[in-house]
């Protein structure tokens, strides 16, 4: 229960580079918790001793303050922030001298800023300057009633915008689920198949396949009829929900699937499930992990229509995700892109698909997994999950992935599927906390990775999309509740070396460059101090990840052994994937994405083209003429690079006053990123135009 409860304080995911929108809605946010912070904490018997002490300052006011508290949890930083505001307060009102002087404390030169200081310093309250509420001279009743006005004309313009947001979105085009058939013996796709003549929802790539897979799947065979159909199809949530736990726990039957796709349509049509059912369904999807029999799961996938739901379709997706994959396939473009696009549908869509995002705190939504995919996401995934391991109990067992690795092909597949689920990005958008799961997981396979051990089927090597699964740790990391399981596998990704990197090419290990570098940079992490607080008082461990495990990520990259490219290519290898992270738009992302590290790696290779040059080019100042041509060669490839040091040297200096940043921006930026970008808009108004 304490787990189900966490798993929605996920909500107030705070972007490095908010928006407009969002900084004005984030500093709303600021002001009324300073607000809300100054005034007394309850209970606080030191402060109220205080401030009965303090002359003038009467035992009614202080009952009075006492009412006016908000809820707001408290936390020991109340007390400092009130009592700051206290000491102004005094200050204001004449009072902080006598009530220094009492208490036996200097008052320097009697001076307003020096009293402030003395009773700061008295306190233990550090120093003046790092008080948000101060630094604006905001006074308690007035900046409370200035708050709630702003805050409430705020609201109602965001409400506006909202409805305008989706009036635009229920514009675009529908699109449905996908769902894809497959042999339920071998999990192929795209090939002939045959369907059981029995139960009509199984299908095989051959006859053989049938026969060997009887065993497993006859105890679930039997033919649902339309009646039965229509029975389920009209199921309310209990009795929906019911029938699935009966059928789960039984290892699955003839109704499961059927059952799995009302209860993920119950959710779409906005049946909330009064928080109960909810509750429930986390419960049961965590409960199978703790199974102990392989077999079970074995069963459970061979029933009619389970094995294709759970690898294949994309029922984690809501409409709108499933909207912005179809127009959008390579990502939505970035705000800064916008001005680039011509006026336009595509340009309308992408502007509607921001504000939408924009307006739900990075497509969450709110607290306690309010969107239908997240909610359907608890019984999926986790099914998924408890078909690759047999979970241990612990204390953090609703977040928890590790355990024993099942055997077999459906312990196999499945590892795979949940693996891909956390690469995607869109998945991880709709289904936020639900994954919880899967970083522990990631980590078991990578422990059994390194060890030799391989999942086996192919399509389904997690690690054939190591850097998604790097993606979404490092975003983790920094937002999730299972933060220092992401980091742990972080780590072990370091130890395990080129081995996790073997499945991928050029592009993907330039992907995870872009991602270090830009993590390096938007958290400010050069170096491992600090990083043990999340920021939420959650408890829940490290967040950040240490500046020697994204070194250690970065050497990683060059690691050639036991992989496609031979050892004797390792330098090769380095300057692909550095060229391919300064230049490769299929590896930053459309549209002007990422420009910052995208820079970065120009300025890299700048550098080194320069260190390769005779000394009287670069004493002559300006990039010589034929810098263009010489970066196009990454010079130095034995050399190793000190992927921290030179990031911070790069982000330390000012665009106006080093050359060579200016030179690696423009060129991030440059002609020929415009041609690709025009060539990509120009796709997509075509597309739009055709199909509108
Ligand atoms: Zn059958």
């Amino acid at each position: 229960m304490l787990d189900f409860e966490a798993c929605g304080a996920r909500a107030r995911r705070v972007s490095p580079r908010p928006s407009p929108a969002i900084a004005g809605f984030l500093i709303i946010l600021i002001l009324i918790r300073s607000a809300g912070l100054s005034v007394i904490a309850r209970g606080d018997a030191r402060l109220c001793d205080a401030l009965r002490k303090a002359p003038v300052v009467s035992a009614t006011r202080c009952a009075m303050w006492r009412l006016d508290r908000p809820t707001l949890g408290g936390r020991t930083v109340q007390g400092r922030d009130f009592e700051i505001k206290w000491i102004h307060d005094a200050a204001d009102e004449g009072l902080l001298e006598a009530w220094l002087k009492e208490r036996g404390q200097s008052v320097g030169d009697g001076s307003r800023e020096a009293m402030i200081r003395a009773a700061r310093h008295w306190r233990g309250l550090g120093e003046e300057g790092d008080d948000a509420f101060e630094d604006k001279g905001v006074v308690l009743p007035e900046a409370r009633a200035w708050i709630k006005a702003v805050a409430a004309k705020e609201a109602a313009e965001r409400e506006r915008e909202k409805a305008s947001t989706e009036a635009q979105l229920a514009r675009l085009e529908p699109v449905e689920f996908a769902t894809t058939r497959c042999c339920a013996r071998t999990y192929a796709t795209g090939v002939p198949l045959l369907r059981c003549a029995r139960c009509k929802r199984t299908f095989y790539a051959s006859k053989e396949h049938q026969e060997a897979h009887w065993p497993l799947h006859k105890r679930s065979c039997r033919h649902v009829d339309d009646d039965e159909a229509a029975g389920i199809a009209a199921l309310g949530m209990a009795a929906c929900f019911n029938a699935l736990a009966r059928s789960l726990q039984a290892g699955g039957d003839a109704t499961t699937a059927l059952l799995m796709a009302r209860l993920r349509a119950l959710f779409d049509a906005g049946a909330d499930g009064d928080g109960n059912v909810e509750m429930q369904i986390h419960t049961l999807g965590r409960g199978l992990i703790f199974h102990a029999d392989d077999g079970f799961f074995d069963r459970l996938w061979a029933a009619p229509g389970m094995a294709s739901h759970l690898l294949f379709d994309d029922w984690l997706l809501n409409e709108i995700e499933r909207k912005e994959r179809r127009w959008f396939p390579l990502g939505v473009p970035s705000e800064d892109a916008l001005g680039d696009m011509e006026p336009g549908p595509a340009r309308a869509a992408a502007e509607t698909l921001i504000a939408h995002d924009a307006q739900t705190l990075g497509g969450f939504g709110g607290f306690g997994g309010s969107k239908p995919s997240m909610k359907y996401c608890y019984i999926y995934f986790n099914v998924v999950v408890a078909s690759t391991v047999q979970g241990r109990q612990s204390m953090s067992s609703a977040h928890d992935g590790r355990g024993r690795i099942r055997r077999g092909e459906v312990g196999n597949a499945a590892r795979g599927r949940a693996m891909q689920l956390w690469a995607c990005p869109y998945v991880r958008k709709c289904c936020g906390d639900a994954l919880a799961p899967a970083p522990s997981l990631a980590y078991t396979h990578v422990a059994g990775l390194a060890a030799g051990v391989r999942a086996g089927l192919p399509g389904f090597d997690p690690f054939e999309d190591a850097p998604g699964v790097v993606d979404a740790a490092l975003e983790e990391a920094s937002q999730g509740v299972a933060s220092q399981h992401a980091v742990a596998l972080l780590e072990k990704m370091v130890e395990c070396g080129g081995c996790v990197w073997r499945a991928c090419d050029v592009a993907g290990r330039a992907r995870v460059a872009v991602a270090l570098a830009s993590y390096a940079m938007d958290n400010n992490r050069y170096d491992d101090e600090g990083g043990d607080d999340d920021g939420y008082g959650f408890g829940y461990g490290r967040t950040a990840v240490k500046g020697s495990v994204l070194a250690g990520l970065f050497a990683c990259l060059f690691e050639t052994a036991d992989g496609r490219y031979e050892d004797k290519h390792r330098g090769w290898l380095r300057a692909q994937i550095l060229r391919a992270a300064a230049d490769d738009e299929a590896a930053v992302g459309p549209l002007g994405k990422n420009d910052r590290p995208r820079g970065f790696f120009q300025w890299l290779r700048i550098k080194d083209a320069r260190a390769a040059k005779p000394a009287t080019d670069a004493a002559a100042g300006a990039l010589p003429d034929d810098v263009a041509a010489a970066i196009g060669d990454f010079a130095a490839p034995d050399t190793p690079v000190d992927f921290l040091p030179r990031l911070q040297e790069y982000d330390a200096l000012k665009e106006d006053d080093d050359d060579d940043k200016r030179a690696a921006l423009r060129h991030a930026r440059g002609p020929t990123r415009d041609a690709k970008w025009q060539a990509m808009i120009a796709s997509w108004s075509k597309s739009f135009k055709s199909k509108a």
